[in-house]
């Protein structure tokens, strides 16, 4: 072989892997074999590939490489919650969130999108890391194969059966800034020869990048969007989030009117509740009247507390009062309870402390 860097199989769903390997030479039938090993058995070396013959898994093994980072540590939340940290070839560190649902039967992986992020939203721990790097297709599957497998056989659950039930691309970084390999990421998760997700079971989290929630109006299957929102006034945003300043938000609130034009999905707005900022009469007036037209659950989300950013977390009678106020205004919505705070796993809190690897 050559010194060039292998081809990641994690690129390739089933087609484009058969269209390989018949181009190679190989018989198209193996491409099912490979897929089911990787996907559906977590095996993720082909000389474990036992039903290949020894010279099949040492070509492919030439040419390809699976898994494309590394474990380093997991740690447990009392809540269940589990945080992963993963490094890459290149040694850039990203962190994987667990969540497991509501009856513990099934869980929800939070993925990251990028290596840090550039958007430095003013509460939000990943932001202080500044931006590194996109992560690559082959990274965002790794992420979500080596949580499945460690949830298998951690769990003992059955080998061939996904663990994972939901996917949100709501850990570090902005998807909508590393479009191709988010959403190529999301074509080969839900091929029915690779991990077989429905796409419904996926939803992309932007802070309002008003080109990807365009592009996304037109990408296949049923993708789900949620919106970081946090204030509807305009004014108020900014001061929060930086991307504002460039992303209007009615501009970005129209372009989500014209994703459900498209799409018919009910989309997701995340709101953090901040105790004196976003939690008064004024504030639910502003979402009531950016929201018009759209139809949309507003997942409430008390502020999680990050060392070294002036924010703490909302009181108790500030969320009764807020949720108060939107059932008295009619508004759709959730108080999401964050789980993993105690390992910094909740939302915002991703900033890969501590790491000692
Ligand atoms: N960049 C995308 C994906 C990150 S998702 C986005 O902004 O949507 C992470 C979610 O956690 C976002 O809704 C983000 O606003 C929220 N978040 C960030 N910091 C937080 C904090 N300190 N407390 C609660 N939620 C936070």
């Amino acid at each position: 072989m050559t010194d060039l860097p292998k081809l990641s199989i994690l690129d390739y769903d089933f087609e484009a892997l058969q269209a390989f390997l018949v181009k190679n030479g190989y018989p198209k039938y193996k491409a099912q074999t490979i897929l089911q090993w990787i996907y559906k058995r977590s095996t993720f070396t082909f000389e474990e590939m036992s039903d290949l013959s020894k010279k099949d898994r040492t070509a492919l093994e030439d040419v390809f490489s699976t898994i494309s980072l590394k474990q380093d540590r997991v740690q447990t939340s009392e809540d269940g919650t589990l945080k992963f940290l993963f490094t890459a070839e290149d040694g850039v560190k990203i962190e994987t969130v667990m969540i497991p649902n509501e009856d513990d039967s099934r869980y929800t992986i939070c993925v990251s999108s990028q290596v840090g992020c550039a958007l430095r939203c003013s509460f939000c721990a990943t932001g202080l890391l500044g931006f590194k790097r996109d992560l690559s297709r082959s990274e965002i599957i790794s992420q979500v194969l080596l949580v499945d497998a460690y949830l298998k056989t951690t769990y003992k659950l059955d080998p061939h059966d996904r663990a994972i039930d939901n996917i949100v691309f709501m850990g570090m970084g902005e998807p909508f800034l590393n479009f191709d390999a988010v959403i190529g990421s999301i074509e080969v998760l839900n091929d029915q020869k690779c991990f077989d997700i429905g796409t419904r079971r996926i939803t992309v989290s932007t802070a309002g990048v008003i080109d990807g929630i365009q592009r996304l109006s037109y990408a296949r299957g049923q993708i789900r969007l949620a919106i970081s929102l946090h204030a509807a006034n305009h004014e108020k945003r900014k001061t929060l989030m930086p991307i504002a300043r460039k992303e209007n938000t009615k501009d970005m609130l129209d372009a989500v009117r014209y994703y459900q034009e498209k799409t018919g999905r009910r989309i997701t707005i995340e709101y953090i509740l901040i105790e004196g900022f976003n939690n008064l009469e004024e504030d639910v007036l502003a979402l009531k009247h950016g929201l018009h037209n759209i139809k949309y659950n507003l997942n409430v989300i008390p502020l999680n507390p990050v060392s070294s950013l002036p924010y703490d977390a909302p009181s108790k009678n500030c969320i009764n009062d807020f949720t108060a106020r939107l059932k008295r205004h009619s508004i759709p919505h959730v108080l999401r309870v964050s789980k993993g705070r105690d390992i910094d796993a909740a939302c915002g809190q991703l900033a890969l402390k501590n790491q000692t690897t």
